[in-house]
């Protein structure tokens, strides 16, 4: 039976040749497209560890989550500026002034950032601060952003939708490209399904990353925050995506001073720093013990 608009994985060489590996046969079986965001490099073997706030909140927090991002060895600075809440009554986010914080943040501990960016008519605004711009879950099907980003040449991040097929995930991707941007880095965060909530607040699908890295040429990274929601199980979910094969993680973190205020978005999944240096020093010593080259699942689908 043929049903109007089905997709499957046979059909991606038509839906997303740019970003296919079987329609871009020049990076052989398993090297992936390398995507720099300055020194920076996602695909290139290394797994890259992105870190920091949900949200920017205040400029104290930020600078102190950088610094801490920066010492526990991470390579890049996270934190959200404009902020998709599920109620507009939410704290939305600092904007434009979470943008400068941002950026001075990372500029003073030396790490590239990024952040998300919601909204068409702000691209270009976000991308005069930001390193990488993060399409979130609930933008991965905005067509109109995807175009507009794909225009602004800057590396993205593109989550998965929440509720996203791999080939919807991948003809997203295909938007980026088609506007000559192929700087693309997909990200898993979590799908719904029916234990989504009960025990945490999506279900990490890992299997998922080496099917992307079989089917398409993009980097793929994993965010164990918003995947499980749920701060004590973030460090084994980070080990677990590097052990499929994930080219990074994004992890939310915060302070834990006692006198500090708690985080107004998404307390309960940020780790503590000791937790982020043992994540990282994982990391690390899981590259070394075991180099990508070595590490290429066999997965032929
Ligand atoms: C985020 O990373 O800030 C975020 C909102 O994540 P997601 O879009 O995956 O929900
Ligand atoms: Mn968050």
């Amino acid at each position: 039976m043929k049903i109007a608009g089905r997709v499957t994985i046979d059909d991606l060489p038509r839906i997303c040749p740019l970003v296919c590996r079987q329609t871009n046969p020049q990076y052989g079986s398993d090297r992936r497209r390398v995507v720099e965001v300055g020194r920076v490099q996602f695909g290139a073997g290394s797994p890259v560890v992105i870190a920091g706030p949900c949200t920017v909140e205040s400029w104290e927090q930020t600078l102190e989550l950088a610094q801490i991002a920066k010492a526990s060895g991470a390579d890049m600075l996270r934190g959200g500026a404009f902020k998709p809440r599920t109620s507009p009554y939410d704290f939305q986010g600092l904007g434009v002034e979470g943008l400068k914080i941002l950026r001075a943040a990372g500029d003073q501990a030396g790490l590239p950032v990024i952040t998300e960016v919601l909204d068409v008519r702000l691209v270009e605004t976000v991308a005069r601060y930001a390193d990488m711009l993060q399409i979130g879950s609930r933008s991965m099907q905005s067509y109109p952003l995807l175009v507009e980003v794909g225009r602004m040449g800057r590396p993205v991040l593109l989550k998965r939708g929440m509720a996203a097929s791999l080939c919807e995930w991948l003809g997203a991707a295909e938007y980026i490209a088609k506007e000559g941007n192929l700087d693309i880095v997909l990200c898993e965060r979590g799908i719904k399904t029916h234990s989504s909530g009960e025990y945490s607040r999506f279900s990490l699908d890992l299997n998922v990353v080496p099917a992307l890295h079989s089917l398409t040429v993009l980097p793929v990274i994993v965010d164990p925050s918003h995947a499980t929601g749920v701060a004590s199980i973030v460090e084994s979910a980070s080990r677990g995506a590097i052990e499929f094969g994930c080219d990074g993680l994004i992890i939310e973190i915060a302070t834990d001073r006692l006198d500090a205020r708690r985080p107004v978005c998404d307390a309960d999944q940020a780790i503590d720093p000791p937790t982020l240096r043992r994540i990282t020093r994982f990391v690390r010593d899981r590259d070394e013990a075991a180099p990508v080259e070595a590490r290429v699942e066999e997965y032929a689908l």
